[in-house]
């Protein structure tokens, strides 16, 4: 969504969503894109809809407003056949004792999101891009609260360094999975990241191996980068074809991944390709 938004001439640091108030029609433009692409499901422009990440903008006391906006236009891009989840992303500040934020207040604050969203019509929410485990967990509590039964799907960013993969606040893989399941999330993954193609591959492995090694159902998916970014003049430019991309998606179904998305660089000509090679 942030790639095809800045593509539509969205300015990086201004609040992509606030857009679904602002210019409900470009949002809708990019949902359609994905579906005819042959997108089953998109996500809700509402990655950064928090109260907390919104107040940096000065919209904090918009929340409501759009989160139910993000959720109606993808759910009118998306009709009745196809699905909407609600996008839950993090507030962009630590928690007590590493930071300021105090756990009630931000489950409250996810509360409100997933309210919102539950108004505009979702189908689901989706809490991804988090790197801390308390974070995570509060907003796994707030769907499963306030989410009326809706199914939660919750992914962290992973990066590879030499003690494997990693969130950016350390946790490892087996850790976080094994505190979604216990928090009832109905399908957990992966998303984002700076990885490559091949170690997106291999963390869908990781994965799939840590659940496994749970011994519990729960549904696997991932949502890799199209490639590492590269920097090209202070911009992230992500290099890699559609043809790449849905050549290691193919590798990331046979690691036994349940559901493929997409996150940053990955347009909808990648996703094409995805759904053209994979449905074949
Ligand atoms: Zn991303």
């Amino acid at each position: 969504m942030g790639t095809q938004l800045f593509a539509r001439g969205a300015e990086p640091g201004k609040c992509n969503d606030w857009l679904n108030v602002e210019s409900p029609d470009m949002v809708m433009e990019i949902h359609r894109a994905y579906f005819d692409a042959g997108s089953d499901a998109v996500l809700a422009n509402t990655f950064g809809a928090n109260r907390y990440a919104l107040a940096r903008h000065g919209y904090a006391d918009n929340a409501s407003e759009i989160n139910r906006a993000g959720a109606q236009v993808a759910r009118t891009a998306a009709g009745e056949q196809r699905y909407v989840l609600g996008d839950i992303g993090p507030t962009g500040d630590f928690l007590e004792p590493l930071g300021t934020l105090r756990a009630d207040q931000v489950r409250e604050a996810f509360v409100e999101q997933v309210r919102a969203l539950r108004e505009g019509g979702v189908d689901g929410f989706i809490i991804e891009t988090m790197t801390a485990l308390d974070e995570l967990s509060l907003a796994l509590e707030a769907a499963r609260a306030a989410g009326g039964g809706l199914p939660v799907f919750a992914s962290l960013s992973f990066d590879k360094g030499g003690v494997g993969f990693r969130t950016m606040m350390g946790v490892d893989v087996p850790t976080a999975v094994s505190r979604m399941i216990a928090l009832g999330a109905d399908a957990i993954g992966f998303n984002c990241g700076t990885a490559s193609l091949d170690e997106y591959v291999e963390l869908s492995e990781t994965y799939v191996a840590a659940v496994r090694s749970a011994k519990k159902k729960v549904l696997v998916f991932a949502e890799p980068n199209a490639g590492k970014p590269e920097l090209v003049d202070g911009q992230a430019v992500y290099k890699v074809s559609p043809a790449e991309f849905a050549a290691a998606c193919g590798r990331i179904l046979k690691a036994g991944i349940h559901i493929l998305g997409g996150c940053c660089g990955s347009g909808p000509e990648h996703i094409q390709a995805v759904a053209k090679a994979l449905r074949a």
